[in-house]
């Protein structure tokens, strides 16, 4: 069999990090794997793509790179999010097929379905009405993800699909307290509170549900997307509906992990966000009937543990 060369790009972050610790824990035979992050390439940029993809001659791509901001920025920045990604996607789509890449996976998020839409959301609805307007600069650059898999299919005959993961988390995350997305601003907020014995509190009414994807959980089942998903069309990588959780159920596991023992309270004055989203798994429990989720709580604890280790330079 011939070796695969792997590319993954943004491979430092979240996701790639996971990736990299799974596939080292493996060690497949039959495939090296590259993990390049922007020191790598300015992958807005051709040339500098074109010379990337000289460097490593990839024969698969899993694509993690792109910009992406919380609420804010994605509100206040809409024609760098669009432009930035767009040249991304352009580049690495044209790279991988002008060098006959045999399996291109992209990545997508539940944030770019239709704002007005019914739940829950599956694979199909993805261009079904417009995105909320906060971040159509990133949603729309995405969507055409989907649809580059499908005309790169049509005319070409590539393989290239691409994945949508629910609520991210795990080690490598961006813990920043004010910046970050909900578990990891959750676990370096308690962190806080139980140093200095203070009342942790929650943004929010606690009340809204979320799906929460453990980062390895995610690195496994795009892995396994790389080396076996066979349709153009996206695949929902998530838990199922029944595992829905509330936000005060997350605050809870963090305080938890953390044997934070003092006071939990809710600011609601504070926004509370989408109050759902939820995901349906259906297509991934077809082709994957027995994967086994890490528990949520096991998840957090690993979390959690990480992130005291790393303290002096988390994220
Ligand atoms: P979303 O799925 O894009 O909304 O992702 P978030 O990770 O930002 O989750 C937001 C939900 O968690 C909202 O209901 C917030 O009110 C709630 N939340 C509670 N505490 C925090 C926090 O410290 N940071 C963030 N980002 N959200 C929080």
């Amino acid at each position: 069999m011939t070796k695969k060369v792997v590319l993954v790009t943004g491979g430092s972050g979240l996701v790639g990090s996971a990736i990299r610790e799974v596939i080292a824990g493996e060690r497949p035979e039959n495939e090296e794997w590259i993990f390049a992050s922007s020191k790598d390439a300015d992958l807005c940029d051709p040339a500098s793509t074109a010379a990337m993809f000289e460097k490593y001659k990839p024969t698969h791509v899993i694509h993690l790179a792109a910009q992406v901001g919380g609420l804010f920025a994605n509100m206040k920045y809409k024609v760098e999010f669009w432009r930035n990604n767009i040249a991304m996607n352009d580049n690495i789509f044209q790279e991988c097929h002008k060098r006959g890449v045999e399996k291109l996976v992209s990545c997508l998020s539940t944030c770019i379905f239709p704002d007005k839409t019914t739940f829950p959301i599956d694979e199909t609805m993805i261009h079904d009405g417009p995105p909320h307007f906060s971040n159509e600069g990133y949603a729309y650059a995405k969507r055409m993800v989907d649809v580059q898999n499908r005309m790169y299919k049509a005319q070409h005959g590539c393989n290239f699909t691409a994945v949508i993961p629910t609520n991210i988390f795990g080690k490598h995350d961006n813990f920043h307290l004010d910046n970050s997305h909900v578990i990891p601003g959750l676990i370096h907020r308690g962190y806080l509170c139980k140093q200095k014995g203070e009342p942790f509190t929650i943004w929010g009414s606690g009340t809204p549900l979320r799906q929460f994807i453990y980062s390895n959980d995610l690195a496994r089942l795009m892995i396994w997307t790389m080396r076996e998903y066979q349709e153009a069309d996206p695949i929902i990588l998530s838990v199922g509906e029944e595992d829905e959780i509330s936000i005060a159920d997350v605050a809870r596991s963090v305080a938890k992990a953390l044997d934070f023992q003092g006071e939990v309270n809710f600011d609601t004055t504070k926004a509370d966000g989408q109050f759902k989203k939820t995901a349906n798994n259906a297509k991934l429990r077809k082709y994957l009937p027995d994967f086994k989720f890490t528990p949520f709580d096991e998840a957090m604890a690993s979390t959690v543990k990480w992130f005291m280790e790393n303290y002096e330079t988390p994220g």
